[in-house]
This record gives structure tokens, C-alpha cells and sequence, in this order.
């Protein structure tokens, strides 16, 4: 089997129309990528299988869609434009940019974290060790520097009347300044949580490793107001509520670890992260963090706007502690693609390449097969018809009925329904199993059950 590295894995996504290259035909814009069919499907459904696990099936939970642009104000506040920078370090004589707390850990193979170390210990600490830059071999750097993640923009009606709008680097500030707006329109009471799903845009130091760190991506962000006191109840069962998700979704649990923060922001009380097994290393999925009270404080402060709940039993006024949780879309789905890729030897003696989503993730349910195009497939249109008017089907008449199953098992759709002379004889149909390859027979009408079944989350 050969072994799937972050490489492999990008270049089977673009043969197959997972995800391709952003800009492809103008030779490619670096670090961006555009789903393609397969791929869009999977991050909507892996969205939709979010939207139902913290909103749906949660109480007093709300789904908002805030704008990208905010007021500037909003960054001040939130303090993203005194301090959303990164460490760089640049090598003097390839000119490669590095981020030092990246470079460090990888120059160490993940034996020394810089998360604790300030600029200069930073610099010190490559020096001191000779650390060499792994493209040219020099031991030749600048010193480490700060280096802005916030994407500016312009607004304005004449061109020297402009003012800097940012790009927003993350979802949460949407759901902050929304809060006494959601308060008051919804009448939740505390604990209530505001989730949004969307774009966020970082200027990386280094983006790489395909999808995993790009300078466009998108974040779930999901935030509890609640009590003081009562925050690290919440954390607690968040940082757990969100490893089960992954769980549930597919991704095994020894492939998952909690990252505990060591160094924490002066406001927040705890931290953590889900890490997943990639083949690079442990990396970040999401984020847990209890925030204390200081983003509504903070926006109290700057817009003037009270912030502060009123207990509706005792009266007691006070500014909600927040829980956030944050999960990382483009991350998760290349997660989800790593975990599901697999190559099996079949009898013959033939490879078959087959993607094993969780059947709620599937791009395509299920596809319509006409055994001999020439007589069946009337009959398999009008039940492609049937089906895709409940879920996402495709429908392939072309090539032998191995060869489809094959394509079928590389976009992984959970089941392959062949329309043959039974169908038109006795309204059955078999359906293939993708994970075992066993067949059954169902009669017509228990089709669209029988799937519907199996596709839950
Ligand atoms: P990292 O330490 O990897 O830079 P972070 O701790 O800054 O990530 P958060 O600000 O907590 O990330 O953002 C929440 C989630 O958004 C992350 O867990 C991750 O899944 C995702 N994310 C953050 N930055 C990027 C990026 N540049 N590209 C893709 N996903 C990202």
C-alpha cells in the first residue's frame, strides 16, 4: 500500500475533484485551493454534521452569519491590531521565512516548544544550538520580528478618502458584538451559546502542508455565555464535546490527543487543543478556551454599549464569562480525507482505491447503475430522479459495472444500486455495500429507507 503522505494525498484530490490548486489555469496562487465537486460536498456536509451536533441538538443554541468586514473599532477592542503578530525569522542568504516558534520545534523533531519563550529567547536559542536553515544549510538569520496575520483593506467613495477595513482573522468578534442582539431577540437565558460558521483570513508566516494552513479558511466558532463560576463546568465538557465529534465522524480515538496550553493570553483561564495524527505530526484541530469576561468587557468598553445580564431570579447584574469552542473546517476535512483513504488488494489481484467517509460526510449517497445502458437506463433515470430529489446521487452509465464500482468507491458513496432485468421485472434492485462489497436485493420501495437509515449521524 503506498503510503499516503500530505503530497500523495494532494495530488489524488485533484484527480478526482476534491480539491484543486486555487488559480490553477494562471499557474496557481500559493496556499489556496478550490473544492472542487467531491470536495464541496464533503465540507458542506461536514458543516451540516457541525450545525446539527452544536446547534440542532442543542439547547439554546443560535446559528448567526455576521459580515466579514466589521467596524475597525472591533479589531482595537478585541486587541488583534496591537497584537495578532507571529515570530519571524528570515535566512539572510536563500531569503526563506520561517516561524521561529514553528522552526524551533521542528528543528528539534518536537523536543523543545517555544510556546513560553519570547522573541529574544527565540533568536538566542537558534543561535546557541546552531540551527541551520533546512533549505540552503546556512546558519545565517535575521532576528526574530513581528509580523502581522491581519489581512488590511480599503474602504471608501473617492480614492484619497480611504480608511483600513481588515479581513476578518476569526469568526468569534461576529458573535460577541451580536450577543445583547441574540439576548434580546431569542430570550435565552444563560447558559446560551452563538455559533457561526465561515471565512477567516490569516497572513501565515509559513502556510503549507495543503489545506492544513492557508491564509483563507474557514472556522465553526461556537461561544457559551454563562455565569461566572460556572466556566470551567463548560470547558470541561466542551473540551470533550468537541472530541467526540471527531469521533464520531471517523477519526479514531489513538489518533487524538488533548494539547493542554502551557502559556496562556493574561485574560484566559484555560486552554487546549484537539490534535490529530497527521502524517507531518500531532497538529491542531480546534480550540477550547474559556475566555473569562474579557471580550464583552473589552467591546463595554469601546463601543460604550452595556454588555452586562441581568439574573431574571436575583437581579444580579454581571458580564457573562464566555466558553469558545473552535473548529477548524479545512483541518477537519483533511483529517477526514487522510482517515478514509484506503487501498485493498482484491481477489483478482487488483488494487481498489476506496474512500471510507462516514456515509453523513459521503459526497454522493449512493449511485444509480444501469446494467446494460441500451435496456435499463430509462428505468435507472426515473430512479435517479426518485432518489436525488431526498439526497445527493449520481448517476453513471458509462464503462463496465466493475469500473464504475471502482469510481464509485473513490468519491466514496456509501452504495452503488444496480438497475438490471429484475428491475424491470420485479421492481428490485441490488445494492453494494462499499466498505464489504456484499450485495443485497431490496424491492424499490425500500430503497430510499434503507439509505436514509444508514446515512444518520
Ligand atoms: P495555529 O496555532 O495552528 O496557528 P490557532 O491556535 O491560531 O492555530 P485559532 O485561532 O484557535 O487557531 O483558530 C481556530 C481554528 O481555526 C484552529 O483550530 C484551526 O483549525 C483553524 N485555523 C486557524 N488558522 C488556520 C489557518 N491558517 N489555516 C487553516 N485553518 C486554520
Amino acid at each position: 500500500m503506498k503510503e499516503m503522505t500530505i503530497e500523495t494525498l494532494a495530488s489524488f484530490c485533484r484527480q478526482y475533484g476534491f480539491i484543486y490548486q486555487g488559480s490553477e489555469i494562471y499557474g496557481g496562487l500559493a496556499n489556496t485551493w478550490d473544492y472542487g465537486p467531491l470536495g464541496a460536498r464533503l465540507k458542506n456536509n461536514f458543516k451540516d454534521a457541525w450545525r446539527k451536533r452544536f446547534i440542532q441538538e442543542r439547547n439554546n443554541s443560535f446559528e448567526i452569519d455576521a459580515s466579514i468586514l466589521m467596524h475597525p473599532r472591533v479589531w482595537e477592542a478585541s486587541g488583534h491590531v496591537a497584537s495578532f503578530y507571529d515570530p519571524k525569522i528570515d535566512c539572510k542568504h536563500c531569503k526563506t521565512r520561517f516561524r521561529a516558534d514553528n522552526f524551533i520545534s521542528e528543528a528539534t523533531n518536537g523536543t523543545v516548544s517555544a510556546e513560553c519563550m519570547t522573541y529574544e529567547e527565540m533568536q538566542n536559542f537558534i543561535r546557541d544550538n546552531h540551527i541551520k536553515c533546512p533549505v540552503c544549510g546556512r546558519e545565517d538569520f535575521t532576528d526574530v520580528r513581528r509580523f502581522s496575520q491581519m489581512f488590511e483593506t480599503y474602504r471608501g467613495t473617492v480614492d484619497d478618502n480611504k480608511s483600513v477595513i481588515y479581513l476578518r482573522p476569526e469568526n468569534a468578534q461576529g458573535e460577541y458584538v451580536n450577543y445583547i442582539n441574540v439576548l434580546r431577540t431569542t430570550r435565552a437565558k444563560l447558559p446560551f451559546s452563538i455559533g457561526q460558521v465561515g471565512k477567516a483570513f490569516r497572513n501565515e508566516v509559513t502556510p503549507g502542508n495543503f489545506i492544513f494552513r492557508t491564509i483563507e479558511f474557514e472556522q465553526m466558532e461556537y461561544q457559551t455565555f454563562c455565569k461566572p463560576g460556572t466556566d470551567l463546568e463548560q470547558y470541561e465538557y466542551f473540551k470533550e464535546y468537541a472530541k467526540r465529534f471527531y469521533i464520531d465522524l471517523g477519526l479514531p480515538e489513538e489518533k487524538l490527543r488533548f494539547h493542554d496550553h502551557e502559556k496562556l493570553v493574561f485574560y484566559a483561564k484555560a486552554a487546549c487543543d484537539v490534535e490529530y495524527k497527521f502524517p507531518f505530526g500531532f497538529s491542531e484541530l480546534n480550540g477550547t478556551h474559556d475566555r473569562t469576561d474579557y471580550d464583552l468587557s473589552r467591546h463595554q468598553e469601546f463601543s460604550g454599549q452595556k454588555m452586562e445580564y441581568v439574573d431574571p431570579v436575583t437581579n444580579e447584574r454581571f458580564i457573562p464569562y464566555i466558553v469558545e469552542s473552535t473548529v477548524g473546517v479545512d483541518r477537519g476535512v483533511l483529517a477526514l480525507l487522510f482517515e478514509a483513504y484506503h487501498e485493498e488488494e482484491l481477489p483478482d489481484g487488483t488494487i481498489r482505491e476506496v474512500m471510507k467517509f462516514h456515509p453523513y460526510l459521503a459526497p454522493y449517497k449512493a449511485t444509480v447503475l444501469p446494467l446494460i445502458k441500451k435496456r435499463h437506463a430509462e428505468k435507472a433515470t426515473e430512479i435517479y430522479q426518485r432518489l436525488s430529489s431526498i439526497f445527493m446521487v449520481d448517476y453513471d452509465e458509462s464503462g463496465s459495472i466493475g469500473k464504475r464500482y471502482r469510481r464509485s468507491d473513490i468519491c466514496g458513496t456509501p452504495f452503488a444500486i444496480t438497475v438490471d432485468d429484475n428491475t424491470l421485472c420485479n421492481n428490485t434492485v441490488t445494492i453494494r455495500d462499499r466498505d464489504t462489497m456484499k450485495q443485497i436485493t431490496l424491492s424499490l420501495k425500500e430503497v430510499a429507507e434503507y439509505i436514509g437509515e444508514k446515512i444518520k449521524f
